[in-house]
């Protein structure tokens, strides 16, 4: 084999990212990955004429024009804006938390008399630092909204009580007093044309790819493969978990193909009840405004990560965060190894995010 700049582990769009600008830098890049296909998490797949998420749903969204336009060389981006529902027992509400929620909830019309149902209910509660995502949500929508919209979701979601998670999960969500159902606010939004699937084999073209390929098994015998290794996978992994394991949330897809054009209406619908023991149901042709005769969805099931399943979500809490910053260390005696990505720098990154980290990484190489 021969030699190279860069061996990138993981194409997702981390490895994606720095693989693209490294090539159009002049510099050789293998790229290994050890699932079957690349794309990491944003991979999508034509199933009935429907590109599916098979690692979840995937909706681009950004403020930041450089990432946008460089994310738009690779695709068309269509005019799709997630508008999710909340199911809560069978009955409907709009997210994020808006007057078309506060109405359904409460009756309230104007603003004003949102404005002063959430007031009232969050006074009595007298929170004055919120030191959890409990206390987060308590004094930012009060408990009715906490109640129906949030506390089950999240504890499904994460697997651990909102008084033991961090108050910055929460603070994701958009609470607005305007009849916007848009869940973002960035400026730019979409779904690429045709998946995300092309944009990543766009990003890798000119660089060597393996797939099916783990790099521990790898590396033993090439050892002197590359000049630099950019890592996308798990960091404690990295290190032998000497430390201890780093905790994620893994979740399990449960995907179906029904012979009917229409399922639930909408992209994304989440039961925000604790008893149902899924988060969300994806309906993936709303992606796109499809109009294939069948429709593809897929059941969200969270469970605590264990080895052999898929790391998806870090669990920013304070122990994770602590024993990271230790694998972070321990990195830095690493000079011949960049750490990038939401498992590489164990950092809840959206897309854009990570876009903008491997530019930011890529910088600092060339520099
Ligand atoms: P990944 O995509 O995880 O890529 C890492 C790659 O490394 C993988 O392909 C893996 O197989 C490979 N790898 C790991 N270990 C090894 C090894 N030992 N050897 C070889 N290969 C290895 N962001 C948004 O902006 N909008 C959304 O709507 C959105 N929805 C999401 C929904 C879910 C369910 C999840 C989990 C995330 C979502 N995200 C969303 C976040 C988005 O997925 C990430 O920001 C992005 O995909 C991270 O890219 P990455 O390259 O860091 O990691
Ligand atoms: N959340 C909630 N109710 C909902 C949707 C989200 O309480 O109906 C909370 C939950 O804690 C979740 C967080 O908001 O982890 C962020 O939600 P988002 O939809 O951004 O999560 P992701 O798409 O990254 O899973």
């Amino acid at each position: 084999m021969r030699y190279y700049d860069y061996l990138v582990v993981g194409s997702g769009l981390f490895g994606a990212t720095f693989t693209y600008l490294a090539i159009k830098n002049g510099k050789s890049v293998l790229v290994i990955d050890k699932r079957d296909h690349v794309g990491g998490n944003v991979y999508t797949e034509a199933v009935e004429g429907v590109n599916v998420h098979r690692y979840g749903a995937h909706i681009f969204h950004t403020s930041d024009k450089e990432v946008w336009d460089f994310i738009s060389r690779f695709a068309e981006f269509n005019n799709y804006v997630n508008s999710p529902v909340a199911n809560y027992k069978g009955e409907l509400y709009n997210l994020p938390f808006n007057m078309n929620t506060f109405n359904r909830l409460w009756g309230v019309v104007t603003p004003e008399q949102a404005r002063q149902k959430i007031e009232e209910q969050v006074r009595s509660l007298d929170i004055k630092e919120p030191k959890n995502l409990e206390e987060q949500a308590l004094s930012l929508v009060g408990p009715d909204v906490y109640e129906k919209l949030i506390k089950g979701y999240t504890e499904k979601q994460w697997g651990r009580d909102c008084k033991d998670l961090p108050a910055s999960i929460i603070k994701r969500l958009p609470c607005r007093f305007t009849f916007d159902n848009n869940y973002f606010n960035d400026r730019y939004q979409g779904i690429p044309i045709g998946g995300y699937t092309p944009i990543i084999k766009k990003m890798l073209a000119g660089a060597d790819v393996l797939t099916g390929t783990d790099y521990f098994r790898f590396i033993k015998d090439h050892q002197n493969i590359a000049r630099k290794t950019v890592y996308t996978g798990m960091i404690d992994e990295f290190f032998g978990f000497c430390y201890g394991k780093l905790q994620y949330r893994t979740v399990c897809f449960e995907t179906k193909t029904l012979d009917q054009p229409n399922y639930q209406g909408v992209a994304v619908m989440n039961y925000t009840e604790r008893d149902v023991p899924y988060t969300r149901i994806i309906e993936h042709k709303h992606f796109e405004f499809g109009t294939q005769e069948k429709t593809v969805i897929s059941y969200e099931y969270p469970t605590e990560w264990q080895e052999g399943k898929e790391p998806y979500y870090p669990v920013g809490d304070e122990r994770n965060l602590a024993l990271y910053d230790r694998y972070a260390a321990l990195a830095e005696t690493r000079p011949d190894v960049l750490f990038g990505g939401r498992l590489g720098q164990y950092k809840y990154y959206d897309m854009d995010k990570v876009i903008r980290a491997a530019f930011t990484a890529f910088n600092k190489e060339i520099n």
